[in-house]
């Protein structure tokens, strides 16, 4: 059977989740009433695990997937790079929490770059 949410169509006027409600569920924050519902709705709370399942495969998988290598933000903050991907680096780390903590890893530690740059 197919979980509540998709066979809405089929059974129009039963109650279902909304899709605010399934994803807050599948990050754990489901408000009280979306609690009570999939308490009633095990195979709606089964679909929500293996939801929240291929999230979290995904999130690993695609970790940093389109982020500049770190040879990349040491060229970067040594003004190796062309222009453009100068550019592209340094508004990358003004929206990317990741590479900015890595950038800043990289240029404040002790053995790090920053006694290198002249
Ligand atoms: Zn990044």
């Amino acid at each position: 059977m197919d979980p509540c949410w998709e066979s809405m169509q089929q059974h129009p006027g039963t109650q279902t989740l909304s899709s605010l409600s399934v994803l807050s569920a599948m990050d754990g924050e489901a408000d009280p009433e979306t609690l009570a519902y999939l308490q009633t709705h095990p195979q709606c709370a089964a679909e929500i695990t293996r939801l929240r399942w291929l999230q979290n495969l995904l999130r690993t998988r695609l970790f940093r997937l389109f982020c500049p290598s770190t040879d990349m933000l040491i060229d970067h903050y040594f003004g190796l790079l062309d222009c453009d991907q100068h550019i592209t680096i340094g508004d990358h780390l003004k929206i990317c929490p990741h590479c900015a903590a890595e950038f800043v890893m990289l240029t404040r530690t002790p053995t790090g770059l920053e006694s290198d740059k002249s």
